[in-house]
C-alpha cells in the first residue's frame, strides 16, 4: 500500500465522522484484524479494547461471516421485505432474536443503523398511540449524557451539547432530564430514585397526555460507560406504567451479550416495550439494526384497519444479505457461548480494573453488581499502594 498517497486522497475526498482535518493528521490505517487483534499499515498490532466501535462482538476475521454474505448473495442479493413479499433471512433472523430478546418481546422491524433504529422507535411510539386515539402523546423524554445518534430525530434525543451546537434546532418535543450518573449525582436522595423522578416530574410537567416514551440506554456508552444503580429502571418501570408512557431501551450496544445478557433490562428484572438494536446483531460485518416491538405494539400495528396501516419503511429493511450475516453471527455467539463468556470476562476485567480504584487519576470504578452508598465514590487516602504497583498488578490479574 503507497500511505502517502492514500493519506493525501483520504484528506483530499474523503469527509469523517466527526470530522475536523486537525484531528486526522496522523490516522490510523486498519489493514487486518483477527479475534480482538488488529494490524495496521505499518504492520502494528493492536488489542481492539473498544470492540471496533463498541460492536465486533465475535471479533475480527471469522470467516464463516463471510461465507454467509457470500452465499446469499449469490443466491439473491436483494429481494424487498415491502408489503406483500419477504425474504428467508429476515424472517429466521427475526424469529432467533425475539427468542433470545425479552419475555414480552413478539416481532423485530429491521433497519441499518443504530440511529435509524432509534427513529424508527419513535414512530413505532407515536403511531401505537395514535392507535390507541392518543394521538397527542408525541413527546420524547431523554436523559443528559445520552447517546441516541446523530440523524435529526436522534440527535434531537442525545444528551451530548457538542452534538447540536453546529446542528440546531433541535426537533421539537423532545425534553432532557438528568441521567442515573451516581459518581456526579449532586442532589441528596438516591440517584438511581432521583433520576427517575426527574423523568416523572418531565412528565408531569409537560402533561402525561402529550408524552409518547422515554428513552434510555441500559448503560449509557459514549456519554461515558455510566452504569444506572440498581433502583433506577425498576422506578423508572413504575413511572412509565403510571403514566402509559412506553419505555425504548437503546440497546445499540448492550445487545447481543455485551453486558453478559442477551439484552441488558434483565439485569433488573423489567421489560421495555420497544428495543433499538444495531452493532452486534451482525458484529459490524454489515450495516443492520432494528427496533423489538413488545406484545402490544406489535398487537396495535397488527390490529389497525388499512386507512392507518404502519405507512414506515426502508429499501434495506430485512436485507437478505446483512441479515443471512446477523443469522450466522447469532448462531456463532450461541455457539460459543459468547454471552456466558461476556459475563466471565467482565468479571474478571472488573476485578482487575477495581485495583485502580484508589489512582488520583481514577474517579470510579463502575459495576452493575455495585449498590450506592452515600459517599462512596472513593477519596484517596494515605497508605494506597503506588500507581505504578497497582496498574503492574491489574495487568497480572487481566
Ligand atoms: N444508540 C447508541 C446507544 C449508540 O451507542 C449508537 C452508536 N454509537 C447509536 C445509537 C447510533 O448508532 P449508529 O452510529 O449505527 O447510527
Amino acid at each position: 500500500m503507497d500511505a502517502t498517497n492514500l493519506l493525501e486522497a483520504d484528506r483530499r475526498y474523503l469527509v469523517h465522522p466527526l470530522h475536523h482535518p486537525a484531528d486526522h493528521r496522523q490516522p490510523l490505517v486498519v489493514v487486518e484484524g483477527k479475534g480482538a487483534m488488529l494490524r495496521d499499515a505499518d504492520g502494528r498490532e493492536y488489542i481492539d479494547g473498544l470492540s471496533g466501535l463498541w460492536n465486533v462482538n465475535i471479533g475480527h476475521g471469522r470467516g464463516e461471516l463471510a461465507d454467509a454474505a457470500s452465499a446469499q448473495m449469490r443466491r439473491i442479493a436483494f429481494a424487498s421485505a415491502y408489503i406483500g413479499a419477504t425474504n428467508e433471512p429476515a424472517v429466521r433472523l427475526a424469529e432467533k432474536i425475539v427468542g433470545h430478546a425479552y419475555p414480552n418481546t413478539a416481532a423485530a422491524y429491521f433497519t441499518t443503523a443504530g440511529a435509524e433504529s432509534n427513529e424508527s422507535a419513535f414512530k413505532f411510539a407515536r403511531y401505537f398511540w395514535k392507535i390507541k386515539d392518543k394521538p397527542e402523546k408525541t413527546k420524547i423524554i431523554s436523559r443528559v449524557h445520552a447517546y441516541h445518534g446523530v440523524t435529526l430525530a436522534a440527535m434531537s434525543a442525545t444528551g451530548m451539547a457538542a452534538y447540536h451546537k453546529m446542528f440546531g434546532p433541535l426537533v421539537p418535543g423532545f425534553i432532557q432530564v438528568a441521567p442515573p450518573y451516581p459518581y456526579r449525582w449532586a442532589g441528596n436522595e438516591e440517584p438511581g430514585i432521583g433520576a427517575a423522578d426527574a423523568v416523572e416530574k418531565a412528565i408531569l410537567t409537560e402533561g402525561a397526555d402529550t408524552v409518547a416514551a422515554v428513552i434510555a440506554e441500559p448503560v449509557m456508552g459514549a456519554g461515558g460507560v455510566i452504569v444506572p444503580p440498581a433502583s433506577y429502571f425498576p422506578r423508572l418501570r413504575q413511572i412509565c406504567d403510571c403514566y402509559d408512557v412506553l419505555l425504548i431501551a437503546d440497546e445499540v450496544i448492550t445487545g447481543f451479550g455485551r453486558t453478559g445478557r442477551w439484552f441488558a433490562l434483565g439485569h433488573w428484572g423489567i421489560e421495555p416495550d420497544l428495543v433499538s438494536f444495531a452493532k452486534g446483531v451482525t458484529s459490524g460485518y454489515l450495516p443492520l439494526g432494528g427496533v423489538l416491538a413488545s406484545k402490544r405494539v406489535h398487537e396495535a400495528i397488527e390490529s389497525a384497519p388499512l386507512d392507518r396501516r404502519f405507512m414506515h419503511a426502508a429499501t434495506y429493511s430485512g436485507h437478505p444479505v446483512c441479515c443471512a450475516v446477523g443469522l450466522r453471527n447469532v448462531e456463532i455467539i450461541e455457539n460459543e457461548g459468547l454471552v456466558e463468556r461476556a459475563a466471565v470476562m467482565g468479571r474478571r476485567l472488573l476485578e482487575g480494573l477495581e485495583e485502580l480504584r484508589d489512582l488520583p487519576v481514577v474517579g470510579d470504578v463502575p459495576s452493575l453488581a455495585r449498590r450506592w452508598r452515600a459517599g462512596s465514590c472513593r477519596a484517596f487516602g494515605r497508605g494506597a499502594p503506588t500507581r505504578r504497583s497497582v496498574i503492574r498488578s491489574a495487568w497480572r490479574r487481566l
